[in-house]
């Protein structure tokens, strides 16, 4: 297992792990251990993964994917990161509705933390799950599907209630996407048209440093079934791109998934493709979802307070999410801007710079599996399911015992 996550800004401090290869010793290795936490992939940035005790890895465990035809959904057992899943959907002539920016993130470690795409008319990812299979604290392995009364604070559930055994995820026809690049949009149009501009397309992606005269890059995924509206794009000063572009100034192009021709949901969606390396490697996130109703006041304060963090960041990227009932959903009950922040890997001072992004973004949510600044009392304000969400952790397990040091210090404020 990995002594740190994916970007190393992160080192595990677990003096102990194992990798059970089958339920009975998962089973057995959960029941006898103090603490316990289950290592995904690693992609996210801070503690969130760790133990103070045990860490467990499912990599050992069998995988199991079997699409139902008739209730349209895939159920997807043990430790599988969404590049096999897709492919084993595409194979079938099924897809998901929204995917990551990569395919390498295991897939339950991404419903975990509540990891999104981009789409006007598209739920984070976890709003795929119909079904929930969670081995608990006591033993027993409880199941909840979508209108039981704990499945919406479940989903996105922070690996607190126990270990994902199973989930099962809508899935719809497989359906093609083309990418369209466009560059060198003036602010003025991008702050007072925002949400029009991101909801152009099926998914739609904005890359900027915040401090420079233009927005550097809009990424349009379009279905042929839904065209993009180029006219909008043309009226609000944009270039089209022929050609491949990283979204990090000076990136290689060749990393980034085709743009320019159509082709499948799975190799379109993601920006980055398989065997490459995602984004840029030594680097650090952070991301905050705010109210899309506020995106012009949000990017507004960024670019004013620019001068305080600009000078750390590789790329900023602006996505749209549209609202659901998770409790801890960045998008709980608000269609919201998500503004995702590419640091270099300068731990000290991305912390320092955080306070001031803080101060200029309306309502900021953080994403639970980057990097914030914002105290645990002001995290609460901002996740109002929060305390339902502490009170369903401590019925399933009122020992602690899928509890860590990232958990006590954001979610239990102990
Ligand atoms: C290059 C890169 C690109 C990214 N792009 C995006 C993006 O486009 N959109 C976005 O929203 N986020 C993005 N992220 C963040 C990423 O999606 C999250 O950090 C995600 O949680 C990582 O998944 P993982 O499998 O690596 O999980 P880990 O980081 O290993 O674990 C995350 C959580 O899941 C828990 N967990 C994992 N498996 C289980 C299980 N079986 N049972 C119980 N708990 C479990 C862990 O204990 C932990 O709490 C990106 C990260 C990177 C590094």
């Amino acid at each position: 297992m990995n002594s740190t996550n994916w970007s190393g800004n992160y080192t595990y401090l677990a003096p102990r792990s194992a990798a059970p290869r089958s339920a009975e010793e998962l089973a057995e290795l959960v029941g006898t251990a103090e603490r316990v936490r289950i290592a995904g992939t690693g992609h996210s940035f801070n503690g969130i993964a760790d133990s103070p005790d045990l860490r467990l890895s499912t990599e050992a465990m069998p995988t199991r994917i079997e699409v139902d035809p008739e209730r349209r959904v895939v159920s997807v057992a043990g430790p599988v990161r969404f590049r096999e899943l897709t492919e084993h959907l595409h194979a079938r002539g099924w897809a998901l509705a929204n995917l990551a920016s990569l395919l390498d993130l295991s897939v339950v470690g991404a419903l975990c933390t509540g990891t999104h795409g981009s789409g006007s008319r598209l739920r984070g990812l976890a709003s795929a799950v119909r079904e929930l299979e969670i081995l608990t604290a006591s033993g027993e392995v409880r199941v909840l599907r979508e209108g039981d009364a704990e499945f919406a604070g479940a989903v996105i559930g922070l690996g607190a209630l126990g270990v994902v055994t199973r989930v099962e995820l809508a899935v719809e026809p497989a359906f093609e996407i083309t990418q369209h690049l466009y560059e060198s949009l003036p602010w003025p149009g991008v702050v007072e048209h925002a949400a029009e501009l991101l909801a152009t397309a099926y998914s739609v992606s904005l890359f900027t440093g915040f401090n420079e005269d233009v927005l550097r890059q809009c990424l349009v995924k379009e279905r042929p079934d839904r065209p993009h509206d180029a006219d909008l794009l043309a009226r609000l000063g944009a270039r089209p791109v022929a050609g491949q572009r990283h979204p990090v100034a000076g990136g290689p192009a060749e990393n980034v998934t085709e743009q320019g021709s159509p082709g499948p949901w799975h190799e379109r969606l993601p920006h980055f493709r398989g065997g490459r390396i995602p984004s840029t490697g030594a680097e650090i996130q952070s991301e905050y979802l705010v109210p899309l109703d506020r995106a012009g006041e949000a990017i507004e304060g960024l670019r004013a307070a620019a001068p305080a963090f600009a000078h750390l960041l590789l790329v900023a990227e602006l996505r749209s999410v549209a609202a659901d009932e998770l409790w801890l959903s960045g998008a709980w009950r608000r269609d919201a801007l998500a503004i995702h922040f590419t640091w270099h890997r300068d731990q000290a001072g991305v912390e320092a710079a955080l306070p001031a992004v803080e101060a200029a973004l309306p309502d900021p949510r953080p994403h639970w599996g980057k990097v914030w600044a914002m105290p645990p009392d002001v995290l609460a304000e901002r996740y109002p399911k929060l305390p339902d969400f502490r009170d369903l952790a401590r019925r399933w397990d009122p020992r602690g015992r899928f509890r860590n040091d990232f958990l006590d210090e954001h979610v239990f404020g102990a």
